[in-house]
């Protein structure tokens, strides 16, 4: 408990006056001194003009000085609060580049199915929660994995309708591709024996015929329109939820997959300087037009909120076997995957994007399968002949989402286009369990390839996918270098040759979802005149072995030159102990 503690300085008035005038560069304009000191740091800057340093000053928001612990005491006047970081590791704030914010903060509160890997326990947290509903209220949350059932047994309405007689359900998988729904929602939603499949999507059904209530992708929407929308209290008191998770893990930024609703939130909380991560809102891109309307280009906000990023889907996912690919799954001989219906008719998505390209605006699109990659690839490069070079300011950004299983002939398009890589590393160690019984060793060579991205020149941008995946970004850090599966099948790395040294890791975890979202002059790095989020972990991460980097924890977090977590609840005594100097 006593490993992190803040530090105050007793040093006397004559010690400091001599440190002030042996520091070199960076040096305080006199009587300008910082808010907030970090000291004793293994500071790693992302930085490439000064990548490491022991300590960084603070004023406002922004970052000061970076450098010694000598030049850093200049810095240090009566009011200044000193943290003493013990030799661990100090960090650019991580932000997570692709975060499904609402989803995980609701998720929060609901059925949690993640580490449920029985029928019985599936049955039995179901039934524990909605008992405490009200008669027709939705039993809403989900989290599970088939492949975790004994068998990789597809679960059906079977399981839960003896405890939800009276209140519709609907229960995502983990990576939201797929879900299960009760009988009682089927026939809210209108899905029977006689609904055809919509396009882009499936209606698992038993011999018989009938829904068995598995629904994948665009499917899925056909319950998701008798859902009710979540009020904007429910929402409220999620996100503050989800915020003090963002806080516990050392997330700074985050890029938020989201609705206008949520927007409004987040401006909300702003307001009421309740708001802890800065977010960038990537809204549906079939909802262009009313962004182009409203005259938002990529970036468009404050250091707080930004827009002006739009998602689209170009296929499914591994585990629900509708990512797409050019060659069939080898356990679905018959299967290549699908089309997701904003791809469909052709040249559906192209009619979206190119003017919302034109406008300025941002694209990043879903794809998983080799197919699917190589389609939107094709659907940038078609935007490039029509629009010409970038409009956006600093060039468009182009982005793909998730970019798992790529043929090694699409390397070079990212690059050469512009695109950006925005992947999500502990999908690699948990979908690596069994990857290849889906698509083969061939096929999974150039699976999560991020040493091969990085070779080609690529740009990489981390995050999560959370829920899909936990919110913590040093799990990530932990998948990217040593890509050993969550099974503890692969020490060694699943497809070791992919692996990425920590360094690049973090950097793609900070500078890289910063480029991704327009803000690489503003964050991303501990560079002097950057906004001031900074994390403080309890070890140095690159004097530990890889396989401990998953450990690690974050001891403080800073926003904008905020302390807003402590685990150690110190911040009271900071404010007390925040006077180590007299005034000269
Ligand atoms: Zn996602």
């Amino acid at each position: 408990m006593t490993s992190f503690r803040l530090f105050a300085i007793t040093t006397s008035a004559a010690v400091l006056t001599a440190f002030a005038f042996t520091g070199r560069g960076q040096q305080p304009p006199s009587r300008v001194t910082a808010d907030l000191v970090i000291v004793n740091g293994k500071v790693h800057t992302v930085d490439a003009a000064k990548p490491e340093a022991q300590a960084l000053a603070i004023s406002g928001d922004r970052i000061r000085a970076v450098g010694t612990r000598e030049e850093i005491n200049a810095w240090i006047g009566p009011a200044t609060k000193v943290i003493d970081a013990h030799g661990a590791s100090v960090l650019p704030g991580f932000n997570d580049s692709h975060a499904h914010f609402v989803d995980g903060s609701m998720l929060l509160s609901q059925v949690q199915l993640g580490d449920a890997v029985t029928r019985e326990e599936f049955t039995r947290r179901v039934a524990a929660y909605a008992r405490g509903l009200k008669k027709g209220e939705w039993v809403l949350g989900g989290g599970w994995d088939h492949e975790k059932f004994p068998g990789a047994t597809m679960p059906t309405r079977e399981w839960i309708d003896a405890v939800t007689p009276d209140n519709p359900a609907w229960l995502d998988r983990y990576d939201g591709h797929m879900g299960l729904a009760n009988s009682v929602a089927l026939k809210l939603a209108g899905v029977d024996r006689n609904t055809p499949d919509p396009p882009g999507g499936a209606i698992l059904r038993d011999a018989g015929g009938n829904p068995t209530g598995a629904l994948k992708d665009a499917a899925a929407g056909l319950i998701y329109k008798a859902i009710p929308a979540p009020s904007e209290e429910r929402l409220t008191t999620a996100i503050h939820a989800g915020l003090d998770e963002a806080r516990r893990v050392g997330l700074t930024s985050v890029q938020d997959i989201s609705h206008a609703a949520e927007m409004r939130v987040y401006q909300k909380l702003l307001r009421a300087g309740a708001l802890t991560a800065r977010f960038y809102a990537i809204t549906p891109i079939q909802e262009y037009q009313a962004q182009v309307d409203a005259g938002i280009a990529a970036g468009f906000g404050s250091d707080w909120i930004r827009t002006g990023a739009l998602k689209g889907f170009a296929d499914g996912s591994l585990g629900s076997t509708t990512a797409l690919f050019f060659e069939p799954y080898n356990d679905a001989p018959d299967s290549h995957g699908l089309f997701n219906a904003m791809m469909l008719p052709e040249g559906h998505m192209l009619a979206m994007a190119q003017p919302a390209d034109a406008a300025g605006l941002q694209i990043a699109i879903h794809a998983i399968g080799d197919r699917a990659i190589h389609e939107v690839l094709t659907v940038y490069e078609e935007i490039l002949s029509r629009n010409g070079p970038g409009p956006a300011r600093g060039g468009r950004r182009w982005r793909i989402e998730h970019v798992q299983h790529l043929r090694p002939s699409d390397y070079e398009a990212f690059a050469r286009l512009g695109v950006i890589a925005s992947m999500q590393p502990y999908h690699a160690i948990d979908d690596g369990r069994w990857a290849e019984k889906r698509i083969g060793h061939e096929r999974a060579k150039s699976s999560y390839a991020w040493r091969s991205l990085l070779d080609h020149d690529a740009k990489l941008a981390f995050g999560t996918d959370w829920p899909v995946a936990p919110l913590n970004p040093l799990l990530g850090l932990y998948a990217a270098v040593t890509r050993a599966t969550v099974d503890g099948k692969n020490p060694g790395g699943w497809i070791p040759e992919q692996k990425i040294t920590l360094a690049e890791a973090i950097e793609a975890y900070t500078l890289g979802s910063a480029y991704a979202e327009f803000t690489d002059t503003q964050k991303g790095s501990l560079t002097p005149g950057k906004l001031a989020d900074v994390v403080i972990l309890d070890v140095d991460l690159f004097a530990i072995p890889p396989k401990k980097i998953k450990d690690a924890k974050v001891m403080t977090t800073v926003v904008g030159g905020k302390v807003v977590y402590d685990s150690h609840h110190l911040i009271g005594i900071v404010e007390k102990s925040a006077n180590p100097h007299p005034a000269p």
